[in-house]
């Protein structure tokens, strides 16, 4: 396998003794249904280990006559991979996890869920811009948008869906307002804080105040999601905060992901040069170059092409935040959209052009 990520086609790999496992612990419809989509290969699997060749016949035929929906495909595959889950051999092995669809996933995102504690370094008195309870939110909202079109920075909209991630960041002291592209100045230009002893790479991590440079004082932005009208709202993070705020999400879990387990680095001499060069192209212009720009904090030998994503968004479905901040920095569409379907890991995505 080559990683501590177990998709649903990781299947070919597992031994005949656990397929036959899964085959007597599961009604043949399914199994059925969980194969419906899957390649012959996959499928090839269960037809070896079935008790008699009428039995994988019978299966095929299974197969060929279902007509479950998405859903339903993804919890009998669940089912399947939580068999797998509790063999010993596989004790140590993140199973993939997903939404069940687009409409599952906007329900959940855009359900007002109990106040996440703030991300990042900031003190208790820290406050937090909110569109919701700024008594001119509104107005606010609008000269954001504005400020952001003069940058010509676009509203992320989250793919298959009509949520678009906004920033608002309003000074909740004295109603200053901030442009995207101010605020990713700012998180990867902090104002030095001397409570970071060890110096800009580790602010640029974790700390995800804004300063507010009319007032002088820090505040924290809050990202708004907005389908016809603003419904939601969740707290704003630089990119490498929200890198950073995933990675300990992991760590507490007792497992490594993103930059924190090192097969997720591409380095230039990795193993697919293509992807590289087509990511070096595009990123060329684009947003990740920018924020990733050789004047930050740490030694040039570090320079790296990439990160596997290796993470699934139902994994943070306790972190709404993590999630909304992670798809707003996806830098093609198809990154967000495999993200919220949760195939980017056997799509083998790369977060972000360069990384250092
Ligand atoms: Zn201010």
């Amino acid at each position: 396998m080559g990683n501590t990520v177990f998709t649903f086609t990781d299947i070919f790999y597992v031994k005949d003794d656990l397929i036959e496992k899964i085959i007597k612990a599961m009604p043949q419809e399914e199994i059925a249904i969980a194969l419906k989509r899957e390649s012959t290969e996959i499928r090839k699997r269960f037809y070896k280990n079935l008790p008699s060749v009428e039995d994988s016949k019978d299966l095929k035929d299974e197969i060929k006559y279902s007509d479950a929906e998405r859903p339903e495909r993804i919890k009998a595959q669940e089912k399947i991979l939580a068999l797998i889950a509790q063999h010993p051999d596989y004790k140590k092995i993140r199973f993939q996890s997903r939404f069940y669809s687009f409409e599952d996933f906007t329900d959940y995102i855009m359900r007002k869920s109990a106040p996440e504690k703030p991300y990042g370094f900031a003190s208790e008195n820290t406050p937090s811009s909110s569109f919701f309870s700024s008594p001119k939110g509104a107005q606010a909202l609008e000269e954001i948008m504005q400020k952001n079109k003069a940058e010509e920075h676009e509203s992320f909209h989250i793919p298959n869906t009509n949520i678009y991630l906004v920033n608002y960041s309003e000074c909740p002291e004295c109603g200053q307002t901030y442009s995207f592209k101010k605020l990713m100045h700012h998180y990867m230009n902090p104002k030095p804080d001397p409570a970071f002893k060890k110096g800009k790479e580790v602010q640029v991590r974790q700390d995800a105040r804004m300063f507010c440079i009319k007032c002088k004082k820090y505040f924290l932005p809050s990202l708004l999601l907005i389908d016809d009208i603003p419904k939601n709202e969740v707290q704003f993070l630089g990119m490498i905060n929200t890198l950073n705020a995933i990675e300990d999400h992991y760590e507490a879990l007792g497992k490594a992901a993103l930059t924190r387990e090192e097969t997720n680095l591409l380095k230039s001499d990795g193993v697919s040069t293509r992807v590289y060069r087509d990511l070096d192209e595009e990123a060329r212009n684009d947003f990740a170059a920018a924020v990733f720009n050789p004047k930050t904090a740490g030694p040039p030998s570090k320079i790296l092409k990439g990160i596997r994503s290796d993470i699934f968004l139902k994994e943070l479905e306790s972190r709404p935040a993590l999630i909304c901040n992670l798809l707003q920095y996806s830098t093609k569409p198809e990154i967000a959209l495999n993200l919220i379907l949760g195939i980017n890991v056997e799509m083998k995505d790369v977060l972000y052009g360069t990384w250092r």
